[in-house]
């Protein structure tokens, strides 16, 4: 069989032994203990290697944009309204240009699928869903980007927002999301987000529940609509904090709901930590949901970025091993089983979350392969191994040097 490539000793998550990686035409055609092959080829010494991370929710229309913005609380309610007056300003170009900056961090850092909130309202319009389609577009050499359009300041409140959501679904948008509790109505925003899911066919992901009031959940409405709609395994919620303000019996049963209701989870550590508990000064609350708890109910989890350099975190070099290894903290793990689920959070639990059918390393799925300085998932995710270097459908999309000690004795 003619190879374009082959990709010599790699290790595999699941794999004890290492193996060889065909690649022809952009797939993996081949893996194999020993190919015979006279091809192309990178020896990658027993090192770590994944189908790539998986990015499922991330806001790129309004990353870098913290010198912008005016914030001395650190609150979610100061966050939304810098982004809304900040957004005036935002055009097509500027978007453009900030998202490439947070597009090309995350490439660099192993990412080859990522999921793209995109703030749609007639203050900006279709201005990010312009700017980031077209990056969609420049980049699909090295990632796979997801539109999911939603409105961040309310829905059922804004004149005008429904219609622009509907017309960027005709234009294309891959998704449709929400944020019911900027809503006045927040159960008629999630209808009306299920009947423009319903009528383009799409899946939904929804901001949920970020606040760690447990007396009350939109949680409840929208495992009701998804059941009523039969839109299980096409709806995914984020945040979701207050989960981590519920007793164990609660979150078994809300565990137990989520799961049989076909509703995924995503966690976001770094805005979630940066944001909740705002009120206290000492003891500060985590705030963060048990995505691994969760997880051990059945329920498809994820770990993701959300914001980079704003309001919202003013952190963020688009590492999701570093997202990873912030959940293990915060989240008190420890052990092979449960740092390998934080792994699984960001590549194969998170491309399921996405409905991503061709994500992993097997016959007849896309060359996506990402190579780690690690030798296993639980390891990579303690010691936030460096992704050294990936390809895009066979093609080779970004290449970090690995660091070298120069020590005196090796002079
Ligand atoms: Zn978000």
């Amino acid at each position: 069989m003619p190879f374009d490539l082959v990709l010599r000793q790699c290790r595999l998550a699941d794999n004890e032994g290492l193996v060889d990686i065909g690649v022809a035409d952009g797939r993996i055609v081949e893996i194999a203990s020993a190919i015979v092959a006279d091809a192309p080829e990178e020896k990658l010494d027993g090192r770590l290697t994944t189908a790539g991370l998986v990015e499922t929710h991330i806001h790129l229309d309004k990353a870098h944009i913290l010198e912008r913005c005016d914030c001395g609380q650190g609150t979610l309610a100061e966050a939304i309204a810098a982004v809304a007056a900040a957004k005036r300003a935002f055009t097509v170009a500027d978007i453009h240009a900030r998202g490439r900056r947070t597009l090309e961090k995350a490439i660099i850092q192993g990412t080859t699928r990522m999921r793209t909130h995109v703030e749609v309202d007639p203050r900006v319009r279709l201005n990010g869903f312009d700017a980031v389609g077209r990056l969609k577009r420049e980049y699909a050499w090295a990632i796979d980007l997801e539109i999911c359009v939603f409105p961040q300041e309310g829905l059922t409140n804004d004149p005008g927002a429904e219609e622009l959501l509907v017309e960027a679904c005709e234009q294309g948008a891959d998704l449709i999301g929400g944020c019911p509790y900027t809503d006045t109505d927040p159960n008629a925003q999630i209808a009306r987000i299920f009947a423009i899911a319903r009528r383009f066919d799409l899946d939904i992901d929804l901001h949920l529940d970020f606040d760690l009031d447990p007396s009350w959940m939109h949680l409840d409405e929208v495992c009701r609509q998804t059941d009523a709609h039969r839109w299980g395994g096409r709806v995914a919620v984020g945040h979701v904090t207050k989960l981590s303000a519920v007793d164990d019996a609660r979150l078994s049963a809300i565990g137990l709901r989520l799961a049989g209701a076909g509703i995924a989870v995503t966690v976001l550590p770094a805005t979630d930590l940066f944001l909740m508990g705002r009120d206290q000064v000492h003891h500060v609350p985590r705030g963060v949901a048990p995505a691994h708890r969760l997880m051990a109910q059945g329920v498809t989890c994820s770990l993701a970025t959300n914001n980079v350099l704003n309001p919202f975190t003013p952190f963020g070099d688009c590492s999701l091993i570093r997202m990873a290894n912030l959940y293990a903290n915060i989240a008190q793990l420890r052990g092979t089983a449960d740092l390998r689920a934080c792994f699984d959070m960001v590549t194969t639990s998170a491309a399921r979350l996405m409905n991503a059918t061709d994500y992993g390393i097997a016959v007849g799925h896309p060359a996506d392969l990402v190579v780690l300085d690690s030798r296993d998932p639980a390891s990579a995710v303690a010691e936030l191994a460096p992704p050294l270097f990936g390809w895009k459908r066979g093609r080779r999309s970004f290449t970090r040097a690995a660091a070298i000690l120069h020590h005196p004795s090796a002079a």
